[in-house]
């Protein structure tokens, strides 16, 4: 069951949107993105220099991305397919209902909020559409159910529910002002004020940081009845239940809150996929040191080098990348954007 409970983000209106200029990292990406001089220059004398790119999710694509305007030259590799955990997949011969394209299924990241500024960017860059994502009691979903205890409600908005749903709504609202300095941060963040967004927030780390999701629910007077807590740990806010996020840091909770990445939901027409995709064959209008019609794709012959094996450290503090083809290269850097796990656990890796 999921169902939601609108947090106090949605109550508050003002003229400067919340972004993912977060509590613990106020950097301003949206304008870094905007520049007109770009994210940045590399020397002429390095121009066309090769950097390993390993991982070809949607970090990986736009990293290379951003390194080949530049005038570098981005070598990515890739275990599986472009997209990583950005996967849309295609039902053969079906279409979506009322004509629109290709049916397709979401099995990685299907929904994004409006406040992630940067992924918009690269959005709007490849010409992709975005719509609202039908999450439990959005204005675009047609109806949601709330069954607890197998009582169940079927609601549109949460004026359709009983009067307890919001109350906890209410309740966790104030809870986040009289707790967490809701509003206070909610106005440092629009604005942009650093000073203020790292005095709040170093304040809030002092006082929260081992205290869990719900060690926090429970200390606040607003929830002090457990029939409260058990109706929002199991009906949630934004995307539905966070029961299974009680043990969890509450700083990690009031991350997601204070930038509304759980609210107002969108998804990408077509699928996620196309981004990354997208990406990889787009020819950049502004580009240094390569030829207009350059793509990740071009320099690449079409596709990545495959899965990366063995990284360690060579002289002159280079690093020598070593593929699933036994190919052998040295660079003087690299990205890695795969799960940090995977060089414990998939790639022979220099212990440092
Ligand atoms: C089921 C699911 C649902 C999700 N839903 C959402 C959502 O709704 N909204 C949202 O914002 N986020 C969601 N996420 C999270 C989101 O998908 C990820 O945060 C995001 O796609 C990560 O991108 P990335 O490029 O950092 O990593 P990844 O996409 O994981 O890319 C890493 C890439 O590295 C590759 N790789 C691994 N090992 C090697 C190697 N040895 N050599 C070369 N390549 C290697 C992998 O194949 C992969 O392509 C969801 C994730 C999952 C799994």
């Amino acid at each position: 069951m999921t169902s939601t409970v609108p947090n106090a983000a949605q109550h508050t209106e003002a003229a400067e949107p919340i972004t993912m200029f977060g509590p613990d990292f106020p950097y301003a990406y949206d304008d870094y993105l905007a520049h007109p001089a770009g994210l940045g220059q590399i020397p002429a004398t390095e121009h066309g220099t090769e950097v390993a790119v390993i991982g070809g999710g949607l970090s990986g694509i736009v990293a290379a991305y951003e390194l080949m305007k530049m005038g570098l030259r981005p070598v990515v590799y890739e275990a599986d397919r472009i997209g990583g955990r950005l996967r849309t997949v295609g039902f053969d011969g079906c279409s979506a209902a009322g004509g629109g394209g290709e049916l397709t299924a979401e099995m990685g990241a299907m929904r994004f909020p409006p406040s992630s500024t940067a992924l918009q960017h690269y959005i709007d860059l490849v010409g992709l559409e975005t719509r609202p994502f039908p999450n439990p009691l959005a204005p675009a979903t047609p109806s949601t159910v709330v069954d607890l205890k197998g009582e169940s409600h079927y609601a549109r908005t949460i004026d359709d529910l009983p009067q307890v749903y919001r109350d906890v709504m209410d309740a966790w609202n104030r809870c986040l002002e009289e707790e967490a300095d809701f509003s206070d941060m909610n106005r440092a963040m629009r604005e942009r004020d650093v000073p203020r967004v790292r005095e709040l927030w170093s304040r809030l780390v002092h006082r929260l940081d081992n205290q869990t999701f719900y060690g926090f629910l429970c200390d606040s007077d607003a929830f002090r009845s457990f029939k409260h807590r058990e109706i929002f740990g199991q009906v949630g806010f934004g995307t539905g239940g966070w029961d299974t996020d009680f043990p969890n840091s509450i700083l990690e909770i009031l991350r997601v809150v204070y930038t509304e990445a759980d609210d107002h939901h969108r998804s990408i027409v077509g699928g996620s996929q196309q981004l990354p995709l997208r990406l990889w064959e787009r020819e950049p209008r502004k580009i240094v040191h390569w030829p207009l019609g350059t793509s990740l794709s071009s320099l690449h012959g079409g596709e990545p080098r495959p899965a990366v094996t063995r990284l360690h450290r060579t002289a002159g503090n280079r690093i020598t990348v070593t593929d699933a083809a036994g190919d052998i290269r040295t660079y003087p850097a690299v990205i890695f954007t795969g799960q940090s796990w995977l060089l414990l656990s998939k790639i022979d890796c220099d212990d440092a």
